[in-house]
């Protein structure tokens, strides 16, 4: 990345997760360069354009051994509130689960979800669904049985429709939860009717080893919403769900009940189509488990090394190295910059540098910041 004053960063953030095929992918810019000569803009759902229809199949087939069907947003929100408005028009409970330390997007229906800040929330309580309840994200396995002891009791209050989870913590702190937490939760959503709603808008499209990050815990969510990589860097997401579930919005006889005018723009499209091709012909998920995996592994020596680092931890290339506190995470951070790094903070004391670099990004690049971190570390104890 070169900024306005003519700086070189090497861009570990990728824009908060939205280039994992890194950024001006030649693939993605002629997509949209094509398109934008063929139609700029379409007429939403009522006439939609050959690209969009193209994207709804390519999407409707990325669930393993599911039959799906998609509807289309362009933000993280969009999909998420998606989910949300599929879960009650699906289950007819308002209810929905959440976690602490979970994000899902600003606006209404993903903001009363969000517990990652109160202080988010606080604002706009007023117009938030009155219906939500959080439970704690398992940190590690000591953990898990309170937590799906405390789950179990949410569910057992019949209004609750929906349980929100993102497999791994994303701006919560790179959280990797206990292997058994989401073949577990996924059975007490069975047990209680309730549908498990996969945030997979960090987490999907390759970024921790795999299409999705639920696929290493064999579980199949009912919903599963994608963003910020879909589009190459163009503003499009989707929440996938199983055909059974997004039944619910039936056929529509007058007017959609959930549309907008740019959702499924041909522009992005085009660039979201671009982009699952080349996530799969770049073989980027292979990559990112691999790169990601030699990364943890090394900068998981500088624990022992740095006395201000407390855990190195992630999956693929979503990794997360907490600091003791968040000033030292702040001042890491700047550091980072100062050697060429661009990283953002996750956990909202900023005490955790994270890592979602495009999964195009080199071995030499990563060794290059590995030892820059070891510096800084040093530096600032
Ligand atoms: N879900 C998750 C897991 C996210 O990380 C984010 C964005 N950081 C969102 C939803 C919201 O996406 P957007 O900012 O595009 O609305």
């Amino acid at each position: 990345m070169r900024d306005a004053d003519g700086n070189v960063y090497v861009d570990l953030s990728a824009g908060f997760g939205a280039a994992s095929v890194g950024h001006a992918h030649p693939r993605v810019t002629a997509a949209i360069a094509e398109q934008s000569t063929r139609l700029v803009h379409a007429l939403g759902d009522l006439h939609p354009s050959d690209v969009k229809i193209q994207l709804l199949s390519r999407l409707a087939g990325l669930l393993p051994n599911t039959e799906a069907r998609v509807m289309l947003g362009l933000s993280g929100s969009d999909a998420v509130e998606a989910a949300l408005k599929t879960a009650l028009l699906c289950t007819r409970r308002p209810g929905v689960l959440a976690f602490e330390g979970g994000y899902h997007g600003l606006s209404h229906g993903p903001l009363a979800a969000c517990g990652y800040s109160a202080a988010f929330r606080e604002p706009f309580a007023a117009q938030l669904n009155p219906h939500v309840s959080f439970v704690p994200y398992p940190y590690d396995p000591a953990q898990l049985r309170a937590v799906l002891a405390a789950v179990s009791g949410k569910l057992r209050d019949a209004e609750i429709g929906a349980v929100l989870v993102e497999p791994l913590l994303g701006r919560g702190g790179v959280v990797v939860p206990p292997s058994g937490f989401l073949p577990e939760l996924s059975e007490l959503c069975r047990r209680h009717d309730a549908l498990l709603i996969a945030d997979e808008v960090m987490t999907g499209l390759g970024r921790t080893g795999r299409m999705f990050a639920f696929e290493a815990s064999g579980v199949q969510p009912d919903l599963v919403c994608v963003g910020k990589a879909l589009g190459g860097g163009m503003p499009v997401s989707a929440c996938i769900g199983r055909s059974s579930v997004m039944e619910a919005w039936r056929q529509s006889s007058a007017e959609a009940l959930h549309t907008g005018t740019f959702f499924g723009q041909p522009l992005a499209a085009a660039a979201a189509l671009a982009t699952l091709d080349v996530l799969a012909e770049e073989r980027l998920a292979e990559r990112a488990l691999q790169l990601g995996g030699q990364l943890i592994e090394r900068l998981q020596a500088l624990r022992t090394k740095h006395r201000c680092t407390r855990d190195v931890r992630g999956q693929g290339l979503l990794i997360g190295i907490e600091l003791d506190s968040g000033a030292r995470g702040l001042s890491c951070m700047q550091a980072l910059l100062e050697r060429g790094y661009i990283t953002v903070p996750a956990a909202n004391d900023a005490r955790v540098v994270s890592l979602t670099p495009p999964l195009c990004i080199t071995q030499p690049q990563l060794d290059a910041f590995a030892s820059a971190l070891d510096a800084t570390l040093g530096a600032l104890a």
